[in-house]
């Protein structure tokens, strides 16, 4: 059993996930905790189920999903995981901090990059990695076939994509990503999105006013 926890964290109100299954070993994408108190939720979390973490992985580079990578890696320490076209993306995060009004705890530099060949394995779990550009250049998702859901940071929302206006984004190269790489999955999985509420492949399919099929 693949169990997937999701925590709401920081002023973009951004969806960090914890994945774990029975042998007790979690990865955590998107850490977007922020405060001594977020930091904290998520610490409590695992610490109260016991979890060995062994992955620390982000689907992009936004500031919103980086804001704990570094609490994290030290804390379980871990090495950061990303694709190699979000590097960009993740050095720009201190500069956006401050347009934002954040102070950023800067995140490690990547010790891995993952792409579409990567095989994301822990415990007796396995992620397969799909490329999908367009809202951020280096985004990818992260899907589990056999409990059918994909961990989708913010290509697809509930009736909604992703914005396509920052650096490296393009409108475009989004709607392909939807096409090719989510579309293509059977209806009934379920969409983990970085914001907002989950939903599924076939409501988007039939919904989204963004894609039309
Ligand atoms: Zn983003
Ligand atoms: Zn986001």
């Amino acid at each position: 059993m693949l169990n997937v926890h999701v925590f709401s964290f920081n002023g973009f109100q951004e969806n960090t996930y914890v994945l774990f299954d029975e042998t007790n070993t979690c990865v955590i994408i998107d850490p977007g905790c922020y405060s001594v108190f977020e930091q904290n939720e998520l610490a409590n979390f695992i610490d109260k189920k016991n979890l060995t973490p062994v992955k620390l992985l982000n689907t992009h580079c936004h500031i919103d999903h980086i804001l704990g990578n570094n609490f994290v890696a030290k804390k379980y320490n871990l090495g950061l995981e990303i694709h190699r076209a979000d590097l960009p993306t993740l050095l720009a995060t201190t500069e956006y901090g401050h347009l934002y009004g954040f102070t950023v705890d800067p995140s490690p530099y990547p010790s891995n990059f993952i792409d579409e060949t990567s095989k994301i394995t822990f415990g007796n779990s396995e992620l397969e990695v799909r490329f999908t550009p367009g809202h951020a250049p280096g985004h990818v998702v992260f899907i589990n076939h056999l409990h059918k859901f994909v961990i989708n940071g913010d290509v697809l929302f509930f009736n909604s994509i992703g914005r396509t206006d920052l650096p490296g984004g393009d409108f475009d190269t989004l709607i392909n990503s939807i096409s090719t790489q989510l579309f293509t999955l059977p209806d009934d999985f379920t969409v983990y999105t970085g914001h907002g509420p989950n939903t599924t492949i076939g409501n988007e399919k039939k919904f989204n006013p963004f894609v039309k099929q």
